[in-house]
C-alpha cells in the first residue's frame, strides 16, 4: 500500500481511522526498511504480521508468482500441493545455481534476497554471542557432520597430496564418518585424563605433525562435546596450525551458546590459525535439524565451500533461520543466552546434589561450559547394569543424557579399533557417568522435572538391589 493507495482508501473508510491504519503500514516498512539497510538483527524481534508481510513481499519478487508468468523450463518452482506451498511461504525456487549455492538465481530474486539476509542475520547474532572477529557466514542445508564433509571436499584442491586429517579425538561417529565420507584417513589423537577431565594431547598432535604435516589436510578440534571431555585446547591447536602450516576446522557444534567458548575461540584465532568453524542451526537457533552455519575471517574459504556444492539446495533452513532470527531480535537472542548462562551453575547444582544423595559427585570438568557429568561407579558397585539405569530415564521421558559405562574391552567403530573402548573420548576412563547439558532453551522448569526424575530413578533403582538381595 503506497501513499496513493492511501489516498484513495480513504474515501471510502473515515479519513482519521485510515490514517491511523497508514501509520501502523509505515512502522512496518520502516522496520523492513532498517533491516535492509542495518543487514544486522532487528533491536527487538519483529511480530508475525510484520514477519508474513515481508514473506509474502520477497516470495513476490520470484518468478513463479509473477502476475501472467508462464514457466517454459523444467526447473519452474511448480508446486502441487497447496499444503506445501504455504509450508514454504510459495518460495519455490531453493538458493544457489549449478556452480556455486551462494549464487544469486536470475529467475528468484526474492530466494536470492533471502539467501543473503538470512547470512547477514546469522552472523551477526554469532558476533553478538561473542566471536567477534568472523567475517562471513555461510548458510549449508545439511547438518554439521555433512557440512563437515563438505569442507575437506572443499580444501582437497589447496593440498593435493595430503591424504590425511588429524582430529582430536572425540567419541562421536559422525565427526569420524565425516572425514572418511570425504575420503581421508582419520589420525585420531586420543585425549589425556587429568583429574577428571578429559583434555586434548597437544604433546601427541604436535609429533604428529612434526613427522606427517605434508600429508596431513587439517587438523579438526571440536569446542562442543558431552563431559568429562574439555572443549579442546582451541589455543595452542591454533598455534600449532600456524607453525606447521596446516588448515585448522572447528567443528563448534552447539559451542555458539557459551560465552567462555566464544573467549577461547577469539584468543585462538588471534595467536594462531582458525580458518573455518562449524555450527549446527538446530543446536543454538531453535529451528528443526537440517542446516550448519559456516564461519571464517578468510571468506575465500567460504567460497571455496560455496563453489564445490553441486546444484542448487532447498531454501528451508534460510527461511526457519530468518523467521526466528526476526522474530527473536537481538534483545531476545542476548537474553536466551544470559539465562543459558545463568542456569547452567543451577543445573550443576542440583545434578550434584542427587549425585551426592547416591553416594556419586560430579565430576570436576571446569573447562566444559555446557555438559556436565556425575559418576555412577556407586551404582555399578552394586551390580546395576548403568546401561539400564540411562534406558529408565528415558523411559521416564528424559532426553538427551547420555551413560557411559567404565568399559575396557575392545570395539571397531567406523572399522577403526578401539582396543579401550567407545564413548568416554579417551583411553580407560576410571568412572562410569551420566551426562546432562544445560543447552540453549533449557528452563529451570526443566532442571527441577529433570532431578525428580532422577531421582526417582535412583530410588527404584537401589529398591530393585536390596528386592534381589532379598530374593537370594
Ligand atoms: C551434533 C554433533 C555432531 C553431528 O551433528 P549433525 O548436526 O547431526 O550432523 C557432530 N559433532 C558434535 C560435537 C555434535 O555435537
Amino acid at each position: 500500500m503506497n501513499e496513493q493507495h492511501f489516498q484513495l482508501a480513504k474515501t471510502l473508510v473515515n479519513e482519521s481511522y485510515m490514517k491511523q491504519a497508514e501509520q501502523s503500514r509505515r512502522c512496518r516498512e520502516k522496520l523492513i526498511r532498517k533491516l535492509l539497510s542495518n543487514r544486522r538483527l532487528p533491536k527487538d524481534g519483529w511480530d508475525e504480521v510484520t514477519i508474513r508481510l515481508f514473506l509474502q513481499e520477497i516470495a513476490s519478487m520470484d518468478s513463479n508468482n509473477f502476475i501472467g508468468n508462464v514457466g517454459a523450463g523444467e526447473r519452474e518452482a511448480r508446486i502441487f500441493s497447496n499444503i506445501v506451498r504455504e509450508r514454504n511461504y510459495s518460495l519455490g525456487h531453493g538458493i544457489g545455481r549449478s556452480g556455486d549455492i551462494s549464487a544469486i538465481q536470475p529467475k528468484a530474486a526474492g530466494s536470492s534476497l533471502l539467501a543473503k539476509l538470512t547470512e547477514c542475520l546469522v552472523l551477526d547474532a554469532i558476533k553478538v554471542a561473542g566471536l567477534q572477529s568472523v567475517k562471513r557466514a555461510l548458510v549449508v542445508p545439511v547438518a554439521t557432520g555433512m557440512a563437515m564433509t563438505l569442507i575437506f571436499l572443499a580444501l582437497r584442491t589447496m593440498k593435493p597430496h595430503a591424504t590425511k586429517i588429524i582430529l582430536s579425538r572425540i567419541d562421536q561417529k559422525s565427526c569420524i564418518k565425516s572425514i572418511q565420507a570425504a575420503g581421508y584417513e582419520p589420525i585420531i589423537i586420543d585425549n589425556q585424563v587429568i583429574e577428571d577431565e578429559v583434555i586434548t594431547n597437544i604433546k601427541s598432535i604436535s609429533n604428529w605433525l612434526e613427522l606427517e604435516a605434508d600429508k596431513v589436510l587439517c587438523i579438526v578440534s571440536t569446542m562442543s562435546c558431552f563431559a568429562p571431555r574439555a572443549p579442546d585446547d582451541i589455543v595452542n591447536i591454533a598455534t600449532l596450525c600456524q607453525t606447521f602450516d596446516v588448515i585448522h576446522v572447528v567443528n563448534n557444534a552447539y559451542g555458539i551458546q557459551s560465552r567462555q567458548s566464544n573467549v577461547w575461540m577469539e584468543s585462538a584465532s588471534s595467536k594462531g590459525r582458525v580458518d573455518i568453524v562449524v555450527q549446527s542451526t538446530d543446536k543454538n537457533f531453535m529451528v528443526p535439524v537440517g542446516g550448519a552455519v559456516l564461519v571464517a575471517k578468510r571468506v575465500d574459504y567460504l567460497l571455496k565451500v560455496a563453489q564445490i556444492y553441486p546444484g542448487r539446495a532447498s531454501a528451508q533452513i534460510h527461511i526457519d533461520l530468518l523467521v526466528t532470527l526476526l522474530q527473536m531480535g537481538e534483545s531476545t537472542w542476548r537474553e536466551l543466552l544470559k539465562q543459558r548462562e545463568e542456569l547452567f551453575p543451577v543445573l550443576k547444582n542440583e545434578f550434584g546434589k542427587i549425585a551426592h544423595k547416591y553416594g556419586e559427585r560430579l565430576l570436576e570438568t571446569h573447562h566444559n561450559p555446557i555438559s556436565m557429568a556425575i559418576t555412577l561407579d556407586h551404582l555399578e558397585a552394586k551390580g546395576f547394569s548403568v546401561e539400564f539405569f540411562g534406558s529408565m530415564l528415558f523411559t521416564r521421558f528424559v532426553s538427551g543424557t547420555r551413560v557411559v559405562a567404565r568399559n575396557n574391552s575392545k570395539t571397531k567403530v567406523c572399522g577403526i579399533d578401539f582396543p579401550n573402548g567407545f564413548g568416554a573420548h579417551c583411553t580407560n576412563y576410571p568412572h562410569s557417568y551420566l551426562t546432562a547439558a544445560c543447552a540453549l532453551g533449557m528452563k529451570k522448569d526443566d532442571v527441577v522435572a529433570f532431578c525428580n526424575r532422577l531421582d526417582e530413578c535412583f530410588q527404584e533403582a537401589y529398591k530393585n538391589l536390596a528386592f534381589h538381595r532379598d530374593e537370594t
